[in-house]
């Protein structure tokens, strides 16, 4: 249930109510917007009298939120959330370029592409330490060993660092990581979602390669629900049956979860398409659908990369590529809206 504030509303009648509604047992969400004030309202909703409440002076409306998914619901936050990561910022108008190798190799692999990708314009660097691989024989990352050599990176650089994290028990190996990823893979790993969510980090949530844009956002519920507001969505590509792309990039992720959601959206245009070739066009069909942000892998010499090489961007392609995305993200701003 959503209630909405009439302008300027008096304060000790606000107080009152949300008062009231805590001992009702309720969960009480304030979201003040520039426009509006939003109090919403989690747990057994049934025993609240709707028209009591619609009575109230400082009360403009009384919604049921139908949707499953709560904290994550854009009626539950009308304004878009910007998650502060270092010196940037995730939404809000800004264009994150999330960029790196898919795994970390060596101090020196990482250490030079993390020195390219900002020198190109990256706001973050990614890198896979532990590596969910479909293969158990395949390269399964370094492991902790991958984490020191990211935090060299971010020392050398200055750029944020995002990386995978795989299971629960590994928390505290991630205390200083900007931006914890979660893996297509893990979406629905519902314990790993609650333990991060009673941590205060960035979450980057990618979708489950069969996953609905509800299910996504019943797992960034999952996170939410333990405290953590800070979720980033993440389309990576979902299975479809064409066999010419690794994933199918599903654009229209963007504004639908746009309108369902006030969280960050970014794409991976790498994992969906596969292939080294299709890295520009995806990206610029995301940034072009409004998406918040892009990670994208790069290596420098992706022919001898241990794990995502056919998909990997070279430095100066990227370079250039991000200079056209900004071109795109600049122009983006002058179009007019379509109702
Ligand atoms: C990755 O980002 O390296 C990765 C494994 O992605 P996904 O979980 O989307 O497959
Ligand atoms: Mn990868």
């Amino acid at each position: 249930m959503i209630v909405i504030l009439k302008n300027n509303p008096d304060q000790e009648q606000l107080n009152n109510l949300i008062n009231w509604l805590k001992t009702m047992g309720m969960e009480v969400n304030i979201s003040k917007g520039t426009t509006q004030t939003v109090v919403g309202l989690v747990g057994d909703t049934s025993k609240i009298d709707m028209d009591l409440i619609a009575a109230l002076d400082i009360v403009e409306d009384v919604k049921r939120v139908q949707e499953p998914y709560k904290k994550a619901n854009r009626k539950f936050h009308p304004e878009d959330t910007v998650i502060k990561v270092g010196d940037t910022q995730i939404g809000g108008g800004n264009l994150t370029i999330i960029a790196g190798p898919c795994s970390v190799e060596s101090e020196e692999q990482v250490c030079t592409i993390a020195k390219l990708v900002k020198d190109a314009g990256a706001t973050m660097l990614r890198g896979g330490a532990f590596k969910p691989r479909t293969s158990p024989y395949s390269f399964q990352g370094l492991g902790e060993e991958g984490l020191n050599l990211l935090r060299e990176a971010r020392e050398q650089t200055g750029l944020p660092i995002v990386t995978e994290i795989m299971k629960a028990e590994d928390i505290d190996l991630f205390d200083d990581i900007d931006v914890l990823q979660v893996g297509a893979r893990n979406m629905q790993n519902f314990d790993l979602l609650k333990v991060l969510g009673s941590t205060d980090k960035p979450i980057l949530l990618k979708r489950g390669m069969m996953a609905t844009y509800q299910e996504l956002l019943m797992s960034a519920e999952y996170i939410m629900s333990e405290g953590d507001p800070n979720v980033i969505l993440c389309e990576r590509g979902i299975r479809t049956f064409e066999t010419q792309t690794r994933n199918t990039l599903d654009v229209s992720a963007v504004p639908v979860l746009r309108k369902l959601s006030h969280l960050p959206i970014i794409l991976d245009p790498s994992h969906s398409g596969g292939k080294r070739d299709l890295v520009a066009p995806l990206s610029m069909a995301s940034v072009a659908a409004g998406a918040d942000g892009l990670e994208i892998e790069v290596h420098n010499h992706p022919e001898k990369a241990l794990s995502d090489g056919p998909q990997a961007m070279l430095p100066d392609a990227f370079a250039t590529l991000v200079e056209n995305l900004h071109t795109l993200h600049e122009a983006m701003g002058k179009m007019k809206p379509i109702n």
